[in-house]
Order: C-alpha cells, then sequence, then structure tokens
C-alpha cells in the first residue's frame, strides 16, 4: 500500500509526524481508565504548543499501531517505505515510537536509510501524553523543533537517525534504552549527544554526521537477513549450550557477548568450538556485555584466543547496532569476504574504529 500523504509545497517548515504506537501515544479512557491509543490527527488537542511553531506539520499513523515489542523487520520495511515515499515533500521526520526497542528501530532505520540528508528522530516517552506529569509533551516539542533546525546554508541541521530523550539527542544507533522507569531512559555512553536542550539548543556540530557531498538521492535498503543468533557469555556455560546456539539452524552469524574488553575463557574446548565454526563459514562478531568501552582482542590472553579463532571485533558498537548492521549487511551482500570487509568498517557512524 502506497503511503504518500497529499501535500501542498510551502517556505515554512514541513514535517512528517508518524506514528507508530508506544506508551507516548496512549491516553486513559475515561470510562475504563485503562491506557488506550488515541487518534494522532487530534495531537494538537493534547499537545496546543505544537501549533506555536507555524510549521506544517502532517501526521501519519499505522494502521496498526503497536507495543514496540511487537516490532518487526518488517515494521522497519514498512517505515522506511514511508519515509521515501514522502522524502521531497519534508524537511524532516518525526517518528513516535514505543520505548522498548526504539534503539532497535533507529539503528535498522540508520543502516536502511542509505545516503539520508534530512533528521529522522525518534522519540516517545515513559509516561502517556494524557498524564499531567508526562515526559512525552517536552520530547515531542524538541524532536519537532530538532527536526525543523537548519543551518546557516539552508542544509538540516541534523541529517541523520536519532532518538531525541529527556533534553539529549542522540546519534541513534548508538543508544540503548537502559532505565524502565527514570525519564531519562537511554544512553550513549560510547558517543556524545548531537545536541543538548536547555534554555538553548546546543548541537554539537562536530559530532553530527553531515554527508561528503550533499545532493544524493536517498535510498532504502529493504534486503534484511534475521538468520542471526547470540551467545552471551556466563561464568558456567555449558558446550552444550554453546553448541546449542552456533548451531542453530540456518544461522549465518552469532554475536558473541563477551567480558569487558572482548574477553573470554581461555579453555581449549571453549575456543575451538568457536574457531571450528568460523571455519565452518559462520561470522562470529564479538560483542562486550559492558554499556561503555570497547572490544580490543589484544589486551589479555582471554581475548587473544578468540581473536586467533578467528572473532570479528564489535569494536565500541551497542548490541543494537550490531545486531542490525548484522540483518543489514548479510541481506546486502553475499560474499562471505565482502560482508566481512562490510561489517568491520564503519556505516553510519555507528563504531569507531
Ligand atoms: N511497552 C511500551 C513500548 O515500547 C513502552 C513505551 O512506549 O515506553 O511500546
Amino acid at each position: 500500500m502506497k503511503s504518500k500523504i497529499k501535500t501542498k509545497k510551502s517556505a515554512v517548515p514541513s514535517l512528517l509526524m508518524i506514528y507508530t504506537g508506544g506508551t507516548i501515544g496512549m491516553k486513559s479512557d475515561e470510562k475504563t481508565k485503562a491506557l488506550v491509543p488515541y487518534d494522532i490527527s487530534q495531537i494538537e488537542e493534547e499537545v496546543p504548543e505544537i501549533k506555536k511553531f507555524g510549521y506544517r506539520i502532517d501526521k501519519h499513523s499505522l494502521e496498526k499501531v503497536i507495543d514496540s515489542s511487537d516490532v518487526t523487520p518488517d515494521f522497519w520495511v514498512k517505515l522506511v517505505k514511508i519515509i521515501k515515499e514522502n522524502y521531497t515533500n519534508y524537511d524532516g521526520f518525526v517518528i513516535l515510537h514505543g520505548t522498548d526497542t526504539m534503539s532497535y528501530t533507529a539503528s535498522a532505520l540508520s543502516f536502511m536509510l542509505e545516503d539520508l540528508e534530512k533528521p529522522v528522530i525518534l522519540t516517545g516517552s515513559q509516561l502517556p501524553i494524557g498524564i499531567l506529569r508526562t515526559d512525552g509533551k517536552e520530547n515531542l516539542i524538541s524532536s519537532i523543533e530538532i527536526a525543523a533546525a537548519k543551518r546557516e546554508d539552508g542544509r538540516p541541521m541534523v541529517p541523520e537517525v536519532c532518538i531525541y530523550f529527556e533534553s539529549q539527542l542522540y546519534r541513534g544507533n548508538r543508544t540503548t534504552k537502559y532505565n524502565a522507569e527514570a525519564f531519562k531512559a537511554f544512553h550513549s555512553e560510547n558517543y556524545p549527544p548531537l545536541a543538548q536542550v536547555g534554555v538553548h539548543i546546543k548541537y554539537n556540530t562536530a559530532a553530527i554526521r553531515y554527508p561528503k557531498k550533499w545532493g544524493k538521492p536517498l535510498k532504502i535498503k529493504t534486503m534484511l537477513n534475521t538468520n542471526v543468533a547470540v551467545l552471551k557469555l556466563y561464568p558456567g556455560i555449558t558446550p552444550d549450550a554453546i553448541r546449542s546456539v552456533i548451531g542453530t539452524k540456518g544461522c549465518k552469524a552469532v554475536i558473541v557477548e563477551t567480558y569487558g574488553a572482548g574477553n573470554a575463557p581461555t579453555g581449549k574446548e571453549f575456543v575451538k568450538l568457536l574457531q571450528d565454526a568460523v571455519k565452518k563459514g559462520l561470522i562470529l562478531v564479538n560483542v562486550t556485555q559492558c554499556l561503555g568501552g570497547k572490544v580490543d582482542m589484544s589486551t589479555y590472553a582471554a581475548g587473544k584466543g578468540l581473536e586467533k579463532a578467528g572473532l570479528l571485533s564489535g569494536f565500541d558498537g551497542t548490541f543494537e547496532a550490531t545486531l542490525t548492521k548484522l540483518f543489514y549487511v548479510l541481506g546486502n551482500y553475499s560474499s562471505l569476504d565482502t560482508i566481512k570487509k562490510q561489517l568491520q568498517k564503519e556505516l553510519r557512524g555507528e563504531i569507531s574504529c
């Protein structure tokens, strides 16, 4: 189904607000008091302040709004298609999304939107917008202002997929949801905020990723291969548990969640299991369980074994970015060598290497 929104071209900033579901779009039903999604076209009733911008803000609600726990790769494909179909008509996009998987969506979109030159700002809230003390209003209002912001040369201030939450604008593929209760629900330990919102919005232009050359058309990448498994290490993990993960039917890659700077048990049996898997053509990516810092397999003997076994470094990437990058790279390249090369490269600012 095409979802091109009817628009008129105008000089005032124009934004498309896409509502996908989540707490931000909830208010309590007058009769039952249960939280139910409300009609996004009426958002000005809940947040009348947004009229004061004087921007043209069109709204698009997904046919079926979801709790973000139900997000799937097909949902990402739907979103990138909506952005592509409406790309030339708007200065920026604001996506209202549940917080639970927002970092996965932001990471996936960053890979699926190639040569993006406009802001795509995801936001949500911890308290429904219909609740007096909601954090949703500020999150929404600032996201709108950021999505419309321009540099002096008229180019978008933040042409990236971002998450705006609780006064901070983050590069989306550097974030993790780390708090289920606090208003500051997201964290980006390995990359600084792209903007901080206080009395003024202070953009960190040195951290923002600008195109080397402007004017490329947006390309969308909708092929994702989800044949990826995850092996989280823990003291006491058994060889059988490892075998069952790396032996997952159809599996093309495994993210190995290691300790500290990319360390793992040094036992011969463990290392051999991984080494044999790599020899058979499985891609193993080493990601640390720590929120901050990076994988460096050359630091300790406990890391060197993995390096020798042929694990690739996930550098300082988040789990969410590593997973969605694998989906994207496996879906778009077929040669093992090219896939490995792509994984070791920074594609959308998701790793520092
Ligand atoms: N479960 C909700 C969701 O992710 C939570 C939220 O929106 O914050 O859709």
